[in-house]
């Protein structure tokens, strides 16, 4: 094991990293930088935690979790309101905490071991070159991670929404997203409560609204590091309801675009990177902290194992590559579903929950059945009367009902009974992205030829599978043409939300 380990960034990542190191080996010497000041405020307001992330802390550091889960705000259900409509998503699951918060238990939980904490500098690979060990957990805006780019491998991707984080001054009931149209557009607010006074409020707008409510204009002007005034007052105006009259509450408040990172690897010589300075997951499936935090106990163990700092990170991106690019792949078709929510804003709030629960396909129908089984039986009741009551029944009966505006005995059928029952064309599409340009070709070649069916096919890896599910989704909301999607019999939980949520009408075993 090294001697000396500096850590690039006081953020959840760099704290727990520094703790769990010194913990593990007290004689090592275990410095943080962090650039703000000790009596700066850190950006944002809540993060979300689930209990498996609270479970792997645990394990890890007992002490340390005990804190945390003592200082979280617990036992919110999950809403989902448009206009004066309202349906649960799904019961308390999740703690959250004021990030301020958790970072105090980190910062004391590593000082009490012996980490050294020098704040208020800039620190990088050259003013950390002393040391045996770099641990760069910079953050999304990764300095360390921009010097070594080239050996790094790395890509980024700019999201198309615009978000914004801000708080309340209360706890807001139950977590909830809410969808509202006002005269300047689309907004939709993603609010949990986190402590008895606060909630986090986050703000998207896609570009429509950003064009329509002048944002763009808005922002231009506001120097930078300040809070976007005129905009939240938009948003003050849009959610009153929501917000009970209180105006939202703002650190250096801006609107951004969040970046999708990808890297070749995460470690060059002496330096290793964590956290958000390694990769990136879409914050609507609320899972950035939990994966800086897991990679901060993967990175703590690999270097404790290993004899040579080469072969700890090798085991350390081992252990960690799976997992991060399992959650990345949720958080890009989660963050695709959010971008292109105008195209499914109108459809009735049942079926618009059903959608958001199996939008990622992790969950399938009768994970949310398991949960919600009256919601779930009447947004699937468009595809005929008595709706089975065991969730287990579900995706059979949904993938069983029949398509008669194409004569096809049931939604679900092999490629001969297609070709057999009715004339289609096909596309094959294996672009993760479909709301690029090369998407919008397909979106207008699919306009030229309604009257016949449109098959999307590709291939069998799960990121594939997904996107094209998605691109049938878009063409038909945004055609009306039927769509069907060819998927193998093990994605079959996916074909059936698939259908039930409305994204494409029939699917073809392949
Ligand atoms: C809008 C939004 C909502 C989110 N919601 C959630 C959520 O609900 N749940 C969740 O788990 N995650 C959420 N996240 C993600 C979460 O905030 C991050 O994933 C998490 O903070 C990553 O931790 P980190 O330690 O890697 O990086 P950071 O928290 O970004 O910490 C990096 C630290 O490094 C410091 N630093 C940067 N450069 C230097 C330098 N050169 N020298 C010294 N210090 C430096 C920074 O000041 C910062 O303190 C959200 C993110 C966003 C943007």
């Amino acid at each position: 094991m090294s001697r000396q380990v500096e850590v690039v960034g006081g953020g959840p990542a760099g704290l727990y990293v520094a703790r769990l190191l010194k913990l593990a080996e007290p004689e090592l010497r275990v410095v943080v930088h962090e650039r703000l000041g000790s009596d700066a405020e850190t950006f944002g307001f809540g993060v979300g935690l689930t209990e498996a992330t609270m479970r792997n802390l645990a394990n890890a550091d007992p002490e340390t979790a005990d804190q945390i889960r003592h200082a979280s705000f617990a036992g919110h259900t999950l809403d989902f309101r448009r206009a004066h409509d309202n349906i649960t998503l799904h019961g308390a699951r999740n703690l959250a905490i004021g990030r301020a918060t958790l970072l105090r238990i980190l910062e004391d939980a590593a000082t009490r071991v012996g980490v050294e904490i020098r704040t208020g500098a800039k620190a990088d690979v050259t003013t950390t070159a002393g040391a045996d060990v770099i641990i760069a957990a910079d953050g999304v805006r990764s300095s360390t991670r921009r010097k070594l780019s080239a050996d790094l491998g790395v890509g980024e991707i700019l999201g198309r929404s615009r978000f914004v984080w801000c708080g309340a001054d209360f706890a807001v009931d139950s977590a909830f997203f809410a969808a509202a149209e006002a005269p300047q557009g689309l907004f939709v607010a993603h609010a949990y409560p986190y402590a008895d006074d606060r909630s986090t409020f986050l703000i998207e707008v896609d570009e429509d609204t950003w064009v329509s409510a002048n944002l763009g204009g808005l922002d231009a002007v506001v120097p930078a590091g300040e809070t976007d005034h005129a905009s939240v007052e938009i948003l003050n105006r849009v959610f009153e309801d929501a917000l009970h009259g209180r105006p939202l509450l703002t650190n250096r408040t801006r609107w951004g675009r969040f970046t999708t990172l990808t890297l070749d690897r995460w470690s060059v010589g002496n330096t290793v990177l964590i956290g958000d300075a390694a990769h990136t997951a879409h914050y609507t499936l609320g899972s950035g902290t939990k994966l800086a935090l897991e990679d901060s106990i993967a990175l703590a163990e690999a270097l404790r194992g290993e004899s040579s700092v080469a072969a700890a990170f090798a085991a350390y991106e081992q252990a960690r590559r799976e997992p991060v690019e399992r959650f990345k792949r949720l958080a890009s078709r989660s963050q695709a579903w959010w971008d292109s929510y105008r195209v499914r804003a109108d459809r009735p709030i049942g079926e618009l929950a059903l959608s958001y629960m199996t939008r990622a396909g992790n969950l399938g129908i009768a994970d949310y059945a398991r949960d919600q089984l009256e919601h779930v039986r009447t947004a699937l009741s468009w595809l005929g009367d008595n709706v089975p009551i065991d969730p287990s029944m579900l995706d059979d009966w949904v993938l069983s009902r029949p398509l008669t505006s194409l004569n096809l005995p049931a939604r679900e059928v092999d490629s001969h009974t297609l070709d057999r029952t009715c004339a289609h064309e096909s596309i094959e599409w294996n672009s993760s992205r479909v709301w690029d340009e090369l998407a919008d070709a397909a979106l207008h070649a699919a306009r030229q030829n309604l009257s016949i069916p449109l098959l999307v096919t590709g291939d069998n890896d799960l990121e594939s599978i997904g996107a094209r599910i998605d691109l049938a989704e878009r063409i038909r909301l945004q055609t009306g043409r039927v769509v069907g999607v060819l998927l193998p019999a093990a994605a079959r939980a996916q074909a059936a939300a698939a259908v039930g949520a409305g994204r494409a009408d029939f699917i073809v075993r392949g």
